[in-house]
């Protein structure tokens, strides 16, 4: 493709390039192209006008929800980086690029005395994935704190600013498409309790550290809690804890977790979901969505 050409002699597109070490499974294969871009500039030179309708397009962020396939992504990967990671706190409201980091984004509104986004600091994701996932914990989700978002559409280089009641957020979900590019986002603020914020991180912090897998490899909550109930529960009641593909495991700590071993492949992460799914669906009649984004297979999941 004459534009790809262009973008890989201007050395703002590379060919070949791994994303599993940008995932937090640390799994899968290499993007065919990829772009890492820091600035305005480099972005708008890119997709100013429009990526070709026949180029798959993937825009990655802190990779926390994603599962590469083992054979890598066939089109184009883009990660923001540099100036799409800054944040700035006005007063009752923060604007921040869609790479800043969601820990870094509760704490630095902490520090600016305000407060609202404290749910953000266990959540290992970028501002661009919680928008299009609606991510969410202790009873907040991304949709309750969000203003609106700059989007950018791959396929035509317009640039939209699209309000929170605009985005289609349900549960672990949106209308952000796989050709939108959320480049910030604004997000409203509280004049709250500083001193109760902090705590209420620490207690979150805290919680996850006692109920969740740290320090290990997965992508957090595998599936979506079914209506009136929750995934780990039912893999947990069927005594799936331990189950394992490979290095990949159901963990003891929370079934709704799956946690691979530095050696584990995409493949047995997908293949643990599927026979997880399928012995749920056996054995309780009930059909598990994955929440956990699957790139680039073949399959359904
Ligand atoms: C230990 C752990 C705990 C977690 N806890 C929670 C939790 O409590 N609640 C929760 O909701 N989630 C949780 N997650 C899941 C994950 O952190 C969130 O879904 C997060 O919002 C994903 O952000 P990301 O930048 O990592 O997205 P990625 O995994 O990089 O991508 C996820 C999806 O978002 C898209 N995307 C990413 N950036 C952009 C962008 N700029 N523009 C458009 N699309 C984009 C990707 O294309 C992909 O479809 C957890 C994950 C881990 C590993």
């Amino acid at each position: 493709m004459a534009m790809l050409e262009q973008a890989l002699a201007a050395g703002i597109v590379s060919e070949e390039v791994p994303l599993g070490p940008m995932t937090t499974y640390k799994a899968g294969g290499n993007a065919r192209w990829f772009a890492e871009l820091g600035h305005g500039t480099q972005l708008q030179e890119l997709v100013g006008s429009g990526l070709p309708a026949d180029l798959e397009v993937l825009v990655i962020g802190r990779g926390s929800n994603m599962v590469v396939s083992d054979s890598g992504f066939p089109g184009l990967a883009i990660k923001l980086t540099g100036e799409f990671a800054d944040v700035s706190v006005g007063e009752g409201h923060v604007r921040a690029g869609s790479a800043a980091p969601l820990p870094r984004l509760a704490r630095q509104v902490v520090e600016a005395c305000q407060t609202g986004l404290e749910f953000f600091v266990g959540v290992p994701g970028s501002v661009g994935g919680a928008i299009r996932q609606n991510a969410g914990c202790f009873g907040v989700e991304t949709a309750d704190v969000l203003i609106e978002a700059t989007v950018i559409d791959l396929r035509t280089g317009h640039v939209s600013t699209r309000a929170a009641e605009d985005l289609g957020l349900g549960y672990r979900q949106s209308n952000v498409g796989a050709a939108d590019l959320v480049v910030d986002a604004v997000f409203q603020l509280e004049r709250g309790d500083v001193e109760d914020a902090r705590s209420r991180m620490k207690e979150i912090t805290r919680w996850r550290k006692e109920h969740q897998p740290g320090g290990t490899l997965n992508a957090g909550s595998v599936f979506k809690n079914p209506e009136g109930a929750a995934a780990g529960e039912i893999i947990d009641r069927l005594g799936l804890k331990g189950m394992s593909v490979g290095g990949v495991s159901v963990s003891t700590k929370h079934a709704n977790f799956f946690v691979a071993t530095q050696d584990a492949t995409a493949t047995q992460v997908a293949e643990l979901v599927a026979a997880v799914k399928a012995a749920v669906l056996e054995a309780t009649g009930t059909k598990l969505e994955t929440e956990i984004q699957f790139v680039g297979f073949d399959d359904e999941h």
